[in-house]
């Protein structure tokens, strides 16, 4: 059994009226009652947007969102970023998802061509892309994580640095978007999975917690894996259909 706290476990939802058009409130949810099924003591904090992001949390969430709402969300992002910082150094954990994941890294340049300016947190660059990637992802991660999957929607394409780690491999996605996916860092991980990505990977889910709270004692998750082996089907379908058109177009 992994030692209780003292205090309960905050799950910080940062600025979810702006990060959260695709359902990604629901990693939150999937966060607190992992810890909750557990017996941790465990809390749910939304950080409106526009307030400061407080240095106070123990995991924070960044969620996704469309391009001018993400512009208003990088302001408050920067305008917070010591606060942040001093959390990271604490040893809190940080899950970014796709405008969220562009918002770590130096910059994400927009549909209309504007530049945004991120947090830097990560050797990342995004760049708008030819069109929008819309579909089904599956990725492979490193062991002993298993393969995960998610529901993508952006336009922007994310360069790493030589130094930063992807979360996976791409094994099936429905466009052209390149051979990675994410990325793994110190108590972070960002990625263009929603779904949302935790309901979906409680894996994952528990990776984050386990960097926040110890090691953890598995839970039953039938249904989970049910949920798993249902998305895992879809979206491995999407990536041979794509590459039944693909050789159908070579032959022309
Ligand atoms: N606005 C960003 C893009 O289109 C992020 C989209 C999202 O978060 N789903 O690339």
């Amino acid at each position: 059994m992994t030692p209780k706290r003292d205090s309960a476990v905050r799950v910080g939802l940062v600025y979810p009226e702006l990060l959260g058009t695709y359902g990604d409130r629901g990693n939150a949810v999937v966060l607190v009652q992992r810890l909750r099924w557990r017996g941790h003591d465990a809390e749910l904090v939304e950080v409106n947007a526009g307030a400061p992001v407080p240095d106070s949390l123990d995991l924070y969430l960044f969620g996704g969102g469309e391009d001018d709402p993400q512009v208003m969300a990088s302001a408050g992002m920067r305008a917070s970023r010591a606060a942040i910082d001093r959390a990271r150094a604490g040893g809190a954990a940080l899950l970014a998802v796709c405008a969220g994941f562009q918002l770590i890294g130096h910059s994400y340049e927009a549909a209309d061509s504007t530049m945004i300016d991120g947090l830097g947190l990560v050797d990342a660059v995004t760049r708008a892309g030819p069109n929008r990637l819309i579909g089904e992802l599956v990725v492979e991660p490193d062991p002993p994580l298993p393969v995960l999957t998610g529901f993508e929607n952006h336009g922007g394409r994310t360069t790493l640095g030589p130094g930063e780690r992807p979360l996976g491999r791409v094994l099936a996605r429905t466009g052209e978007g390149g051979d990675t996916e994410g990325v793994v860092g110190d108590r972070l991980i960002g990625t263009y999975m929603h779904g949302p990505v935790l309901p979906r990977n409680p894996a994952l889910a528990d990776l984050l917690l386990s960097w926040v709270v110890g090691p953890l004692e598995p839970l039953e998750s039938a249904l989970e894996e049910r949920l798993r082996g249902e998305r895992l089907d879809a979206g491995t379908a999407s990536g041979v259909r794509r590459w039944w058109r693909e050789r159908l177009l070579a032959r022309g």
